[in-house]
């Protein structure tokens, strides 16, 4: 499944940014992941309801246990074919807002990207 191995990837990443956290600031360690916020691309073929449905699967045993995954929807970047026009969409209307083409040109869009990891410290 295609979900499976995105938030498989994102766990690590988020992981092994906190192992990194609590070697460098061994007073100072972070004992639980709270949230992870990611930008799920536009045109990302993924539901984000499988999405935190893995994600909670894959957390369990680990520091993200119970962890919220907040997911946000990245602006894409586009450029029209028609007339050139360049812009940013934010939802899934794709359409030149200047000339009313459907022909547009993206640029990404289609990744799962981590954007920040909060954690509860010790004290
Ligand atoms: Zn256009």
């Amino acid at each position: 499944m295609h979900e499976a191995s995105l938030v498989q990837g994102l766990l690590n990443v988020a992981l092994t940014a906190v192992d990194e956290h609590n070697a460098s600031s061994p007073q100072k360690k972070a004992t639980r992941i709270q949230e992870i916020v990611c930008d799920l691309g536009l045109i990302a073929c993924v539901e984000p309801q499988t999405l935190t449905g893995c994600f909670e699967l894959f957390a369990e045993g680990t520091l993200a246990r119970g962890a919220t995954l907040t997911l946000r929807t990245a602006p894409l970047d586009c450029e029209c074919t028609a007339c050139g026009h360049v812009f940013s969409l934010t939802r899934r209307h794709f359409v030149c807002p200047r000339c009313g083409a459907g022909e547009l040109h993206f640029n990404g869009g289609h990744g799962l990207t981590l954007m920040s990891v909060h954690v509860e410290c010790e004290e």
